[in-house]
């Protein structure tokens, strides 16, 4: 596995990958890798001749005073797991390196980025789409891997590349858990023991309102009370949001829709969580 700490680096790689005639799949992460990211790679392997991991933790999507410095970074253990998955080379730029002068340029896609997180986290989609157009351009993939973990993210990601023409395939995966159901997150590290054994309750009332919907109920009004209420059941996790969206627009549905995104952000401690679950009914 090739490692990759420049730009002309990982440039080569890919000219080098295509001039053999491989797809190139790509797989952006921020690191401390786990499962879901494995998960990724591994779609990302059984569809492309030669992938590639990016592990970057972007300054630019962290608001002031959030988490950037205390990020989890793990890297010798991130370039083991990426070996064993079978990626071919990792992109390791440091931020010198991906922002070499002030960025005039920013894209901003427009309302998706606005609801959900983006009402609280300003800026922050801002900072993941010119990233992520900064390395799609970089790398120059067939095809890139985002997780259904991060719904707002791959529906921002995915309106960016149609409305740009970004010669670029978006996959979308689905979000991998832990036995008791909890998303795999970098960020569950930051749960004390007893709030990592109230997480759970998040997947729990999503898995809720699905037996809802799929039992009929299309009263948005009646399934959020449902939910609510089993996220009531420990004092330890402070809800952020809990919304009904359409999963391309994130705009708020008023009855439960033919796909329907419940999308919940919740504070448990130090650590804030998101999850989601993609109803069709
Ligand atoms: P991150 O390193 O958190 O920025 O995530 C990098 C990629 O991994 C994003 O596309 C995430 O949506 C995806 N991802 C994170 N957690 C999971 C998970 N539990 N299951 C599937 N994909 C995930």
């Amino acid at each position: 596995m090739q490692k990759c700490y420049k730009i002309e680096e990982i440039k080569m790689a890919v000219q080098k990958a295509k001039s053999e005639k491989h797809s190139v799949g790509f797989v952006p992460t921020m690191g401390a890798l786990h499962k879901g990211h494995i998960s990724l790679i591994e779609a990302a392997k059984k569809d492309c001749g030669f992938v590639i991991v990016s592990i970057f933790v972007n300054p630019t999507q962290f608001e002031p005073g959030s988490d950037f410095d205390r990020y989890p970074r793990t890297l010798e253990n991130d370039f083991e797991i990426c070996k064993a998955a079978g990626t071919d080379a990792v992109f390791v730029p440091s931020v010198e390196e991906m922002y070499q002068q002030q960025q005039l340029s920013w894209i901003n896609v427009e309302k998706i980025s606005e609801l959900l997180c983006g009402a609280s986290r300003k800026g922050h989609f801002k900072g993941v789409a010119t990233v992520c157009a900064k390395l799609f351009n970089i790398i120059q993939a067939d095809k890139a891997f985002f997780g259904q973990k991060d719904a707002q993210q791959l529906a921002v990601i995915k309106r960016m590349v149609s409305d740009l023409n970004i010669p670029l395939e978006i996959i979308g995966c689905p979000t991998i858990r832990e036995i008791d159901g909890l998303a795999m997150s970098s960020r569950n590290k930051y749960l004390l023991p007893n709030e990592r054994k109230a997480a759970p309750l998040i997947y729990a009332s999503l898995q809720l309102a699905e037996v809802l919907i799929k039992g009929g109920e299309t009263d948005i009004t009646v399934i959020k009370q449902q939910v609510e209420k089993i996220i009531s059941n420990s004092s330890l996790i402070t809800p952020e949001y809990i919304e009904f969206v359409d999963p391309d627009t994130m705009e708020s549905l008023t009855t439960v829709g033919k796909r329907t995104l419940i999308a919940i952000a919740a504070n448990l401690g130090k650590a804030r969580l998101i999850d989601n679950l993609l109803v069709s009914s």
